[in-house]
């Protein structure tokens, strides 16, 4: 089976864990916009050398580059594909489609207030960039890493208001994308709230009932 997945959801919404435990447990190679640049950049790759200047400018990397990224991704990756981050725009949605067919989308939905309360406690690692929740998903030890001991610590705009902002912006850019999937009739919502596990169960039930 090639499944090809992408993964919705709000800031917040447990998106990055749930898809950590596909790529663990179903063998899913993730897709996500951060990797794929930051493997870009690390292997020299002339599409991740480009993505670099992009970045080191303080730009947003082109549409067109990134979909490159993910077509070299694809063009080595066997078994099922999740992806997540991407896309975040109807014009990324459609630039995909053109590049690959999408089999599912999946959209994690979870009310606003629960989703400020979660990201307000959530730490990343300084190192890996793995990310941790001080109520859902602790770390082991507190500030420190399980997977490679760096430093834990909380992003400067994990505050309530820049939030609510990321919030809206996020809408406005993904409802498009959404409306998109179910255009196409492959959307399926899944109920956010509750446990990894609980969410993850939704998750693997729609996956599995296609
Ligand atoms: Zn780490």
């Amino acid at each position: 089976m090639d499944l090809k997945i992408v993964l919705l959801g709000p800031p917040g919404c447990g998106k990055g864990t749930q898809a950590e435990r596909l790529v663990a447990e179903m063998k899913f190679t993730k897709i996500s916009t951060g990797d794929l640049l930051r493997e870009g950049v690390r292997l020299g790759t002339p599409l991740g050398l480009e993505a670099k200047g992009y970045m080191e400018a303080g730009r947003l990397v082109p549409d067109e580059l990134v979909i490159g990224l993910i077509k070299e991704k694809l063009a080595v990756t066997h078994g099922p594909v999740l992806l997540d981050g991407f896309p975040r725009s109807l014009e990324q949605a459609r630039s995909l489609e053109k590049l690959t067919r999408i089999d599912m989308a999946v959209d994690i939905q979870v009310n606003e207030d629960k989703l400020v309360h979660r990201i307000v406690m959530r730490r990343s690692c300084k190192s890996c960039g793995a990310v941790y929740h001080l109520e859902f998903s602790p770390p082991k030890h507190a500030d420190k890493c399980d997977k490679c001991g760096g430093e834990l610590y909380q992003r400067s705009d994990d505050t309530e208001q820049t939030v609510r902002a990321r919030l809206k912006t996020y809408k406005d850019q993904t409802l498009p994308v959404s409306q998109f999937y179910r255009e196409k009739g492959v959307l399926h919502t899944v109920d956010g709230e509750g446990s990894i596990p609980q969410v993850y169960e939704r998750i693997m039930n729609t996956i599995k009932k296609g």
